[in-house]
């Protein structure tokens, strides 16, 4: 099933879709495995960054290849892709998905690459989310307020063909000095007037009932990073704080069972269970 089909299914449901980061083998198979546990599908997230450090296409396979061989149903999606040649390299390499991310851009612009973006996604069948509003980036200043207008998100779409939208309605990328509030009126609003799947970056740490209930006022997918590197490399270091063993391969398992324990524990809340 298409990433979009999906979206269209999840639409007046309690039910989202997590797509998680992944940044190597380890947090890849950590993941994977929570999904299999939950019987959930997902999303596998790459970033510019983590296509740099493993190269495209070692990225790209690992993951399919990972996906068939556990059997899950998932999809794999560019996270904020911040050019249209990126886009255009994942969608070459076979991306299921794809995020142009101009949101720092002016409301023109961003439509304006957005649609080429689309345009570009629709000869691959591939499913394109944009964003639209100010979420803090890693080291950006989360005082700043940008969110989300109703009348442009609905404007923006319209005008687009976009299949998801990221929406700015209070969550923030890294982690939270003190508990983020989100504008969930604000949320309810936007989904009135917009067709596209929602999409709420910054997951990391925001409330499981929060979670919920964004999803109740419309959010389809729920983007988790932060969460995964955090307890992936807490526990590694734990774990080599008292150990001289030099085989990986017995050390890297404890940090891959907790990033399971945590996907499984998000999947929880998305699948509304
Ligand atoms: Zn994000």
């Amino acid at each position: 099933m298409r990433l979009q089909d999906k979206y269209k299914e999840l639409r007046n449901t309690p039910i989202a879709l997590l797509a998680t980061n992944f940044y190597n083998f380890e947090t890849l198979e950590g993941v994977l495995q929570a999904a299999v546990q939950c019987k959930s599908p997902i999303i596998l997230q790459l970033t510019r960054s983590s296509i740099e450090y493993m190269g495209l296409p070692m990225a790209f396979q690992m993951a399919r290849t990972a996906i068939n061989h556990h059997g899950v149903k998932a999809w794999i999606h560019l996270d904020h892709g911040d050019s249209y040649e990126l886009v255009a390299q994942c969608l070459d390499e076979g991306f299921d998905s794809v995020m142009i991310d101009a949101s720092e851009k002016p409301f023109f612009e961003n439509i304006s690459v957005t649609q080429k973006v689309v345009a570009l996604a629709r000869k691959y069948d591939a499913c394109v989310e944009a964003e639209l509003g100010y979420v803090a980036k890693l080291g950006q200043s989360t005082e700043k307020e940008g969110f989300t207008m109703p009348e442009e998100a609905s404007r923006f779409v319209d005008e687009t063909g976009v299949d998801a939208l990221a929406v700015a309605i209070g969550t923030s990328h890294g982690f939270y000095k003190k508990e983020p509030r989100l504008d969930l009126e604000r949320l309810s609003n936007i989904r009135e007037v917009t067709n596209a799947a929602l999409v709420l970056h910054g997951g990391s740490g925001v409330p499981h009932a929060t979670l919920r209930e964004a999803i109740g006022r419309g959010i389809c997918k729920i983007n988790l990073a932060t969460e995964i590197k955090n307890i992936f490399m807490k526990t590694l270091k734990a774990k080599l704080e008292n150990e001289s063993e030099i085989d990986l391969r017995k050390v890297f398992p404890v940090a891959i069972d907790a990033v399971t324990m945590l996907v499984a524990e998000k999947l929880k809340v998305v699948n509304n269970k």
